[in-house]
């Protein structure tokens, strides 16, 4: 009896143990395993372009027949690349520096009206360049505490939250079509006591295929997956459709979740796409300037 009890004790004993070590190993194993993939995906991005300025660099090179013209247009191939791998360095080290919680966020006044209007100015000119609208649509909301306050304002990192909106306004932008309209909304609500203010990023662009959706945020990814392709034409000739690094949206979001905000999205194919996110306007006292 007594062994039956102290062996049923042993047995108790280890399966606590191992589900014990199992639940603190496995958040380890699931951070260290995207962690992995991040690396490995971040590597084979800058790889590509690495590549194609050193093709090019060499075909410069290693041509005594080369015209003048031809050189040039080699070089402009490099300048394009060398950008593109700019945004990707940039980017990337965004996101190595948030994940390692080394992001210092300036939390200050920010005046999302202005804000937003400055972010819409910054892009008129890719718009016009795509003969896209880009407006801002303000709610007649009033502020409750009276005249002198602005209702829009919220305690964030000014830099971090422009960079947010540039994301998705560039995306709705390169995503419209032409004569295509990008409409901003800026409203604020309240919901269990605290004000949150909310903006939407319309477009009437493509629009995302539903099953896009849930992987939407995840770090390279791409709807159009030909894009993310290394052999694709677009990355050999270094005239990737929009240049972008599959990042923008990652970014977006690290930023809203550092703001105790969210983003959603919904799309219907063929109409378009509408970003909403939410951003609490804290109080300068009760909130951490951290990552
Ligand atoms: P990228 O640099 O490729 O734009 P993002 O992370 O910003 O990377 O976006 C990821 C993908 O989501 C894009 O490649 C695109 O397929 C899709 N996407 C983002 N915004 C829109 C939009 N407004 N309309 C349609 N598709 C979009």
């Amino acid at each position: 009896e007594l062994s039956l009890g102290t062996s049923t004790l042993v047995v108790l004993v280890a399966a606590i143990g191992w589900f014990l070590s199992r639940l603190a190993i496995e958040p380890i194993r699931e951070s260290y395993e995207s962690l992995k993939q991040f690396t490995a995906d971040a590597s084979h991005e800058l790889r590509n372009p690495i590549a194609l300025i050193q093709t090019n660099v060499q075909a410069a090179l290693s041509d005594p027949e080369m015209t003048p013209q031809d050189q040039r247009q080699q070089l402009e191939t490099v300048e394009r690349v060398t950008q593109r791998l700019g945004r990707l360095v940039d980017d990337l080290l965004f996101l190595a520096r948030q994940d390692s919680g080394m992001i210092q966020s300036q939390f200050q006044d920010c005046p999302l009206d202005a804000l937003l209007m400055e972010v819409l100015e910054e892009q008129r000119a890719i718009a016009q360049a795509h003969s896209v609208q880009i407006q801002l649509q303000l709610g007649d909301d009033r502020d409750p505490k009276g005249p002198g306050t602005d209702p829009f304002t919220l305690q964030g990192d000014y830099d971090q939250i422009s960079r947010l909106f540039t994301n998705l306004v560039s995306n709705a932008i390169q995503y419209s079509p032409p004569n295509g309209t990008v409409t901003l909304k800026l409203t604020r609500k309240i919901s269990q006591g605290q004000a949150t203010l909310k903006v939407t990023v319309q477009d009437q662009g493509q629009g995302i295929p539903p099953e896009a959706i849930p992987r939407l945020f995840d770090r390279f990814y791409r709807v159009d997956s030909a894009r993310s392709r290394p052999a694709s034409a677009g990355v050999q000739s270094g005239k990737s459709p929009k240049g972008g690094t599959g990042l923008g949206l990652a970014i977006a979001q690290a930023i809203a979740q550092a703001h105790q905000g969210s983003i959603r999205v919904i799309s219907t194919p063929g109409t378009g796409t509408k970003f909403t996110v939410l951003l609490p306007i804290g109080t300068s006292k009760g909130r951490k300037p951290s990552a």
